[in-house]
């Protein structure tokens, strides 16, 4: 515990991408497969700027290069409401199923085709489904040369699909200082992390064990929280893939119909910015 006030300012994002698209779902739905599906992520990411908008969000949306596309008109929507936009890869491939080289090319091509729609420079990542990991420590060096300055896409918790678990839990820079890396929040209890900056867990845990954890890392460790969503997680309507095995079927489709409410609590409770602005200080160092 300290004397210092909490933080109260904390960072929201958004992975854009379609609910077939997921990591799980990956042997299941080929990449070959997603044009015959009836996409649903322009409706939900204009529904997600319509709460932004009610609750004075300022968010970084990680948006897939096959997202901007395919649907160009909702990347300038995102970007003309002051929000950040930033790459989440071209199809949503795992660093930790890439070579150096097809990571190198991934990079190139999202940003483009982001900075191509939008018109604004693209300098932030985060890998799919959080795929840095110990095994891929040239990760930060060829986003560099790839021309990022920031990623988020470290997990600090020991988790079955990905995780660094002994990573730094806050801002901290990689390859010469030069590459901002701010992993997604978690809460520390008995020399433990828990995920407590979104996806699946929010929608598990109740509302209260959420925000007692963000307040956490606000108040005791005196750091702003970085959370995270999906498009499809506040879409309770959204067809189901059929015979999921039953893992992936509860964590994909647990308490979505609940995704809404909670979200605008949340929104609600704090104050949120893009990760530029809650870093600005960081990112000016690192510049
Ligand atoms: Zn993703």
């Amino acid at each position: 515990m300290t004397d210092h006030p909490s933080v109260t300012t904390n960072a929201m994002t958004v992975d854009v991408e379609d609910y077939f698209q997921v990591s799980a779902f990956e042997s299941y739905v080929s990449r070959e497969n997603w044009k015959n599906f009836a996409g649903r992520v322009e409706e939900n990411t204009d529904r997600i700027l319509e709460l932004f908008d009610q609750h004075d969000v300022k968010a970084t949306f990680f948006t897939l290069g096959w997202v901007a596309e395919n649907y160009p008109e909702l990347v300038k929507r995102i970007v003309s409401a002051g929000h950040d936009l930033a790459s989440h890869g071209w199809d949503h491939k795992r660093v930790t199923n890439l070579s150096e080289k097809e990571f190198a090319e991934d990079l190139k091509k999202s940003k483009a085709s982001l900075e191509q729609v939008s018109g604004t420079e693209v300098t932030g990542y985060r890998a799919p489904s959080y795929s840095f990991t110990r095994e891929n420590a040239w990760s930060h060096h060829v986003l560099l040369e790839a021309g990022y300055h920031y990623s988020s896409s470290i997990a600090p918790i020991k988790h079955d699909l990905y995780g660094i678990p002994d990573a730094p839990r806050f801002a901290h820079r990689y390859v010469d200082e030069r590459i901002l890396e701010l992993p997604i929040t978690t809460t520390r209890i008995f020399s433990k992390n828990y995920p407590c900056g979104g996806g699946g867990w929010f929608r598990l845990y109740p509302y209260a064990v959420s925000k007692w954890a963000i307040d956490r890392v606000n108040r005791n460790d005196q750091e702003p929280a970085i959370f995270y969503f999906h498009p499809w997680e506040i879409d309770p309507g959204q067809p189901r893939i059929n015979n999921l095995d039953a893992k992936t079927k509860f964590r994909h489709y647990q308490n979505l119909g609940q995704m809404e409410r909670k979200l605008i609590r949340l929104l609600g409770d704090y104050t949120w910015r893009t990760i530029p602005e809650v870093y600005s200080a960081e990112m000016a160092a690192a510049a």
